[in-house]
Protein backbone atom coordinates (compact mmCIF):
# COMPACT_ATOMS: atom_id res chain seq x y z
CA UNK A 1 0.00 0.00 0.00
CA UNK A 2 1.02 3.25 -0.59
CA UNK A 3 0.29 5.68 2.58
CA UNK A 4 0.49 9.36 2.50
CA UNK A 5 0.80 11.48 6.23
CA UNK A 6 0.78 14.69 6.42
CA UNK A 7 2.53 16.15 9.17
CA UNK A 8 4.75 12.68 8.78
CA UNK A 9 7.73 14.34 11.00
CA UNK A 10 5.98 15.37 13.74
CA UNK A 11 5.79 13.28 16.94
CA UNK A 12 2.85 11.17 16.11
CA UNK A 13 3.05 11.33 12.55
CA UNK A 14 7.07 10.22 12.40
CA UNK A 15 6.09 6.97 14.58
CA UNK A 16 3.03 6.01 11.94
CA UNK A 17 6.02 6.54 9.65
CA UNK A 18 8.19 4.06 11.09
CA UNK A 19 5.56 1.41 11.60
CA UNK A 20 3.67 1.18 7.45
CA UNK A 21 7.82 0.76 6.64
CA UNK A 22 7.96 -1.88 9.19
CA UNK A 23 4.95 -3.20 7.83
CA UNK A 24 6.63 -3.19 4.29
CA UNK A 25 4.34 -0.27 2.80
CA UNK A 26 5.47 2.64 0.81
CA UNK A 27 5.11 5.99 2.63
CA UNK A 28 4.91 9.51 1.43
CA UNK A 29 5.76 12.37 4.39
CA UNK A 30 4.54 15.83 3.73
CA UNK A 31 5.66 18.46 6.37
CA UNK A 32 6.23 22.19 6.72
CA UNK A 33 8.67 21.60 9.74
CA UNK A 34 6.46 24.62 11.70
CA UNK A 35 6.11 22.06 14.68
CA UNK A 36 7.66 18.97 13.27
CA UNK A 37 11.32 18.11 13.30
CA UNK A 38 13.92 16.52 10.33
CA UNK A 39 15.60 14.93 13.34
CA UNK A 40 12.34 12.73 13.12
CA UNK A 41 12.74 11.02 10.52
CA UNK A 42 16.46 11.33 9.72
CA UNK A 43 16.99 7.44 10.15
CA UNK A 44 14.69 6.85 7.40
CA UNK A 45 16.31 9.40 4.94
CA UNK A 46 17.74 6.34 2.17
CA UNK A 47 14.89 3.90 3.05
CA UNK A 48 13.67 2.74 -0.21
CA UNK A 49 10.06 3.06 0.91
CA UNK A 50 10.38 6.25 2.40
CA UNK A 51 9.86 9.52 0.48
CA UNK A 52 9.47 13.50 1.85
CA UNK A 53 8.51 16.55 0.99
CA UNK A 54 9.22 19.99 2.88
CA UNK A 55 5.96 21.68 2.47
CA UNK A 56 2.92 22.88 3.38
CA UNK A 57 -0.55 21.11 2.68
CA UNK A 58 -1.39 24.48 1.59
CA UNK A 59 0.37 24.07 -1.69
CA UNK A 60 -2.18 22.80 -3.96
CA UNK A 61 -0.51 21.32 -6.90
CA UNK A 62 2.13 19.32 -4.50
CA UNK A 63 -0.24 17.66 -2.57
CA UNK A 64 -2.31 17.12 -5.32
CA UNK A 65 0.67 15.10 -6.70
CA UNK A 66 1.20 13.09 -3.57
CA UNK A 67 -3.15 12.61 -3.11
CA UNK A 68 -2.33 11.31 -6.65
CA UNK A 69 0.21 8.75 -5.49
CA UNK A 70 -1.26 7.33 -2.79
CA UNK A 71 -3.86 4.68 -2.05
CA UNK A 72 -4.75 6.26 1.74
CA UNK A 73 -4.46 9.82 3.57
CA UNK A 74 -3.44 10.19 7.27
CA UNK A 75 -4.58 14.05 7.89
CA UNK A 76 -1.78 14.66 11.10
CA UNK A 77 -0.39 18.43 10.02
CA UNK A 78 -1.85 20.90 12.33
CA UNK A 79 -0.88 23.12 14.64
CA UNK A 80 -0.11 21.28 18.08
CA UNK A 81 0.27 22.14 22.02
CA UNK A 82 -1.87 24.69 23.53
CA UNK A 83 0.96 27.37 24.21
CA UNK A 84 1.80 27.52 20.41
CA UNK A 85 -2.56 27.85 20.30
CA UNK A 86 -2.87 30.40 22.71
CA UNK A 87 0.22 32.08 20.82
CA UNK A 88 -0.53 31.66 17.70
CA UNK A 89 -4.04 31.44 17.58
CA UNK A 90 -4.55 32.98 13.75
CA UNK A 91 -1.89 30.33 12.36
CA UNK A 92 -4.19 27.44 14.52
CA UNK A 93 -7.83 28.53 12.86
CA UNK A 94 -5.78 28.96 9.56
CA UNK A 95 -3.40 26.07 9.67
CA UNK A 96 -6.41 23.72 10.59
CA UNK A 97 -9.46 24.99 8.72
CA UNK A 98 -7.39 25.32 5.59
CA UNK A 99 -5.56 22.30 5.45
CA UNK A 100 -8.14 19.95 5.72
CA UNK A 101 -9.84 21.66 3.24
CA UNK A 102 -7.40 21.23 1.07
CA UNK A 103 -6.55 17.71 1.56
CA UNK A 104 -10.49 16.59 1.64
CA UNK A 105 -11.13 18.27 -1.30
CA UNK A 106 -8.27 16.94 -3.35
CA UNK A 107 -8.69 13.31 -1.88
CA UNK A 108 -12.47 13.75 -2.65
CA UNK A 109 -11.56 13.87 -6.53
CA UNK A 110 -9.81 10.39 -6.20
CA UNK A 111 -11.64 9.08 -3.76
CA UNK A 112 -8.82 8.50 -1.26
CA UNK A 113 -9.88 6.96 2.01
CA UNK A 114 -8.92 9.96 4.42
CA UNK A 115 -8.21 9.09 8.52
CA UNK A 116 -8.27 12.76 9.76
CA UNK A 117 -6.60 13.75 13.40
CA UNK A 118 -9.12 15.37 15.68
CA UNK A 119 -8.45 16.24 19.31
CA UNK A 120 -10.00 15.46 22.87
CA UNK A 121 -10.19 19.01 23.25
CA UNK A 122 -12.93 19.15 20.68
CA UNK A 123 -14.60 18.24 23.91
CA UNK A 124 -14.21 21.56 25.67
CA UNK A 125 -15.26 21.79 29.22
CA UNK A 126 -18.20 18.67 29.11
CA UNK A 127 -17.88 17.39 32.41
CA UNK A 128 -19.39 14.57 31.01
CA UNK A 129 -16.88 12.01 31.80
CA UNK A 130 -15.88 9.67 30.47
CA UNK A 131 -15.99 11.72 27.18
CA UNK A 132 -18.30 9.41 24.55
CA UNK A 133 -18.15 10.21 21.05
CA UNK A 134 -21.37 10.87 20.84
CA UNK A 135 -21.54 13.59 23.98
CA UNK A 136 -21.99 17.15 23.58
CA UNK A 137 -19.03 19.38 22.82
CA UNK A 138 -18.83 22.46 25.40
CA UNK A 139 -17.34 25.15 24.33
CA UNK A 140 -16.13 28.05 25.99
CA UNK A 141 -16.14 31.67 25.07
CA UNK A 142 -14.65 32.85 22.00
CA UNK A 143 -12.28 35.49 23.99
CA UNK A 144 -10.50 32.84 24.93
CA UNK A 145 -8.10 31.85 22.19
CA UNK A 146 -7.75 28.15 23.78
CA UNK A 147 -10.89 27.32 22.16
CA UNK A 148 -10.46 28.44 19.13
CA UNK A 149 -8.21 25.28 18.23
CA UNK A 150 -11.13 22.88 19.23
CA UNK A 151 -13.59 24.56 17.43
CA UNK A 152 -10.87 24.64 14.05
CA UNK A 153 -10.60 20.62 14.77
CA UNK A 154 -14.46 19.95 15.05
CA UNK A 155 -15.08 22.19 12.17
CA UNK A 156 -12.82 19.74 10.68
CA UNK A 157 -14.51 16.64 11.67
CA UNK A 158 -17.93 18.54 10.33
CA UNK A 159 -16.44 18.71 7.10
CA UNK A 160 -14.65 15.03 7.34
CA UNK A 161 -18.25 13.89 8.13
CA UNK A 162 -20.06 16.10 5.11
CA UNK A 163 -17.61 14.35 3.10
CA UNK A 164 -18.45 11.36 3.30
CA UNK A 165 -22.47 11.62 3.67
CA UNK A 166 -22.82 13.56 0.86
CA UNK A 167 -19.82 12.64 -1.36
CA UNK A 168 -19.17 8.95 -0.52
CA UNK A 169 -15.45 9.72 0.25
CA UNK A 170 -14.82 7.25 3.02
CA UNK A 171 -13.20 9.38 6.13
CA UNK A 172 -12.37 8.36 9.61
CA UNK A 173 -12.41 10.85 12.35
CA UNK A 174 -10.07 9.78 15.40
CA UNK A 175 -10.00 12.05 18.58
CA UNK A 176 -6.70 11.73 20.00
CA UNK A 177 -6.19 12.26 23.95
CA UNK A 178 -2.86 13.53 25.62
CA UNK A 179 -0.52 10.96 23.51
CA UNK A 180 2.68 10.49 24.72
CA UNK A 181 6.35 9.24 23.75
CA UNK A 182 9.81 10.10 22.73
CA UNK A 183 10.08 12.29 19.71
CA UNK A 184 7.64 14.57 21.66
CA UNK A 185 9.13 18.21 22.71
CA UNK A 186 8.28 19.97 25.42
CA UNK A 187 8.43 23.24 23.09
CA UNK A 188 4.60 23.78 22.66
CA UNK A 189 3.88 22.99 26.36
CA UNK A 190 2.81 19.25 26.48
CA UNK A 191 3.36 18.40 30.04
CA UNK A 192 5.52 15.30 30.16
CA UNK A 193 8.72 16.12 28.03
CA UNK A 194 8.42 19.26 30.17
CA UNK A 195 8.42 17.78 33.26
CA UNK A 196 10.81 15.27 32.45
CA UNK A 197 13.61 18.07 30.46
CA UNK A 198 13.14 20.22 33.97
CA UNK A 199 13.41 17.06 36.08
CA UNK A 200 16.54 16.29 34.09
CA UNK A 201 17.98 19.59 34.25
CA UNK A 202 17.48 20.13 37.97
CA UNK A 203 15.19 23.05 37.47
CA UNK A 204 11.71 23.43 39.13
CA UNK A 205 8.94 21.21 37.87
CA UNK A 206 5.65 23.42 36.75
CA UNK A 207 2.98 22.50 37.94
CA UNK A 208 0.02 24.94 36.49
CA UNK A 209 -2.72 25.22 38.75
CA UNK A 210 -3.48 23.53 41.40
CA UNK A 211 -2.27 20.67 40.15
CA UNK A 212 -5.37 18.27 40.64
CA UNK A 213 -6.78 18.37 36.81
CA UNK A 214 -6.04 15.00 36.17
CA UNK A 215 -5.29 13.37 32.20
CA UNK A 216 -4.74 9.88 30.90
CA UNK A 217 -1.58 9.51 29.15
CA UNK A 218 -1.49 7.03 25.78
CA UNK A 219 1.79 5.73 24.29
CA UNK A 220 2.33 6.86 20.65
CA UNK A 221 2.83 3.02 19.97
CA UNK A 222 -0.35 1.63 21.24
CA UNK A 223 -2.01 4.63 19.42
CA UNK A 224 -0.05 4.09 16.15
CA UNK A 225 -1.08 0.97 15.70
CA UNK A 226 -4.66 2.09 16.15
CA UNK A 227 -4.48 4.14 13.55
CA UNK A 228 -3.32 1.75 10.83
CA UNK A 229 -6.21 -0.84 12.51
CA UNK A 230 -9.29 1.80 11.73
CA UNK A 231 -7.35 2.21 8.61
CA UNK A 232 -7.77 -1.36 7.63
CA UNK A 233 -11.37 -1.20 8.78
CA UNK A 234 -14.35 -0.42 6.34
CA UNK A 235 -16.82 -0.44 8.99
CA UNK A 236 -14.49 2.48 10.56
CA UNK A 237 -15.69 5.02 7.67
CA UNK A 238 -18.24 7.63 8.29
CA UNK A 239 -17.14 7.33 12.29
CA UNK A 240 -16.07 8.83 15.31
CA UNK A 241 -13.40 7.60 17.50
CA UNK A 242 -11.44 8.24 20.95
CA UNK A 243 -8.21 7.19 20.90
CA UNK A 244 -5.72 7.01 24.44
CA UNK A 245 -5.42 5.54 27.49
CA UNK A 246 -8.13 5.90 29.97
CA UNK A 247 -5.80 5.46 32.92
CA UNK A 248 -6.18 8.61 34.46
CA UNK A 249 -3.87 10.75 36.93
CA UNK A 250 -3.56 14.23 38.36
CA UNK A 251 -0.79 16.58 37.08
CA UNK A 252 0.53 16.59 40.56
CA UNK A 253 0.97 13.32 41.11
CA UNK A 254 2.44 12.85 37.57
CA UNK A 255 5.49 15.50 39.01
CA UNK A 256 5.79 13.64 41.68
CA UNK A 257 6.11 10.57 39.42
CA UNK A 258 8.86 12.64 37.24
CA UNK A 259 10.90 13.47 40.30
CA UNK A 260 11.04 9.57 41.38
CA UNK A 261 11.83 7.73 37.94
CA UNK A 262 14.75 10.85 37.20
CA UNK A 263 16.07 10.80 40.65
CA UNK A 264 15.76 14.33 40.17
CA UNK A 265 15.88 17.30 42.98
CA UNK A 266 14.08 19.25 41.53
CA UNK A 267 11.63 21.05 43.76
CA UNK A 268 7.99 21.34 42.40
CA UNK A 269 5.98 24.84 41.83
CA UNK A 270 2.75 25.88 40.86
CA UNK A 271 2.73 28.31 38.53
CA UNK A 272 -0.67 29.92 37.99
CA UNK A 273 -2.65 29.25 34.99
CA UNK A 274 -2.57 33.48 33.77
CA UNK A 275 1.17 33.29 34.04
CA UNK A 276 1.55 29.99 32.47
CA UNK A 277 -0.63 30.89 29.59
CA UNK A 278 -2.65 34.13 29.30
CA UNK A 279 -5.34 35.84 31.59
CA UNK A 280 -8.59 34.11 32.06
CA UNK A 281 -7.18 30.99 30.80
CA UNK A 282 -9.36 27.79 30.93
CA UNK A 283 -8.05 24.56 31.60
CA UNK A 284 -10.04 21.12 31.38
CA UNK A 285 -10.19 19.59 34.73
CA UNK A 286 -10.65 15.96 34.06
CA UNK A 287 -10.14 14.39 30.64
CA UNK A 288 -10.71 10.90 30.59
CA UNK A 289 -12.06 8.93 27.24
CA UNK A 290 -14.96 6.11 26.71
CA UNK A 291 -12.38 4.02 24.44
CA UNK A 292 -15.33 1.20 24.36
CA UNK A 293 -16.28 1.97 20.53
CA UNK A 294 -12.32 1.40 19.16
CA UNK A 295 -12.08 -1.54 21.69
CA UNK A 296 -14.71 -3.50 20.27
CA UNK A 297 -13.75 -2.51 16.68
CA UNK A 298 -10.20 -2.72 15.91
CA UNK A 299 -9.06 -4.43 20.16
CA UNK A 300 -7.66 -1.82 21.08
CA UNK A 301 -6.34 -1.65 24.47
CA UNK A 302 -3.37 0.85 25.76
CA UNK A 303 -0.52 -1.58 26.70
CA UNK A 304 2.24 0.38 27.85
CA UNK A 305 2.36 1.61 31.62
CA UNK A 306 2.75 5.50 32.86
CA UNK A 307 6.28 4.18 34.03
CA UNK A 308 6.74 2.16 30.93
CA UNK A 309 6.11 5.64 29.07
CA UNK A 310 8.47 7.61 31.37
CA UNK A 311 11.34 5.47 31.20
CA UNK A 312 10.80 5.51 27.49
CA UNK A 313 10.90 9.49 27.38
CA UNK A 314 13.87 10.20 30.30
CA UNK A 315 15.82 7.58 27.60
CA UNK A 316 15.41 9.72 25.08
CA UNK A 317 15.18 13.16 26.75
CA UNK A 318 19.18 11.66 27.81
CA UNK A 319 20.10 10.52 24.19
CA UNK A 320 19.05 14.07 22.87
CA UNK A 321 21.21 15.65 25.74
CA UNK A 322 23.64 13.51 25.23
CA UNK A 323 23.93 14.02 21.31
CA UNK A 324 24.23 17.87 21.89
CA UNK A 325 26.60 17.62 24.24
CA UNK A 326 29.34 15.84 21.70
N1 LIG B 1 0.89 21.46 32.55
C1 LIG B 1 1.61 21.75 33.70
N2 LIG B 1 2.90 22.16 33.55
C2 LIG B 1 3.53 22.29 32.36
C3 LIG B 1 2.78 21.97 31.18
C4 LIG B 1 1.47 21.57 31.32
O1 LIG B 1 1.09 21.65 34.82
O2 LIG B 1 4.70 22.68 32.32
C5 LIG B 1 -0.51 20.98 32.69
C6 LIG B 1 -1.52 21.72 31.82
O3 LIG B 1 -1.98 22.90 32.45
C7 LIG B 1 -2.62 20.68 31.70
C8 LIG B 1 -1.85 19.35 31.70
O4 LIG B 1 -0.57 19.64 32.28
O5 LIG B 1 -3.50 20.71 32.78
C9 LIG B 1 -1.64 18.75 30.33
O6 LIG B 1 -1.06 19.76 29.49
P1 LIG B 1 -0.62 19.50 28.00
O7 LIG B 1 -0.22 20.81 27.42
O8 LIG B 1 0.36 18.38 27.96
O9 LIG B 1 -1.93 18.95 27.28
P2 LIG B 1 -3.47 19.40 27.33
O10 LIG B 1 -4.14 18.28 28.04
O11 LIG B 1 -3.59 20.69 28.06
O12 LIG B 1 -3.83 19.50 25.90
Amino acid sequence: MRVLITGGAGFIGSHLTDAYLQRGDEVYVIDDLSTGSIGNIQHLKGHPRFHYTIDTVHNHPVTAELVDQCDVIFHLAAAVGVKLIVESPVRTIETNVRGTEVVLSLANKKKKKVLIASTSEVYGLSADVPFREDGNLVMGATTKGRWSYACSKAIDEFLALAYWREKKLPTIIVRLFNTVGPRQTGQYGMVIPTFVKQALAGRPITVYGDGKQSRCFGYVGDVVGALIKLMDTPEAVGQVFNLGSNVEISILELAQRVKEITHSDSEIVFVPYDEAYEEGFEDMPRRVPDITKVSELVGFRPSMSLDGILERVVDYQIGRRTAAAD
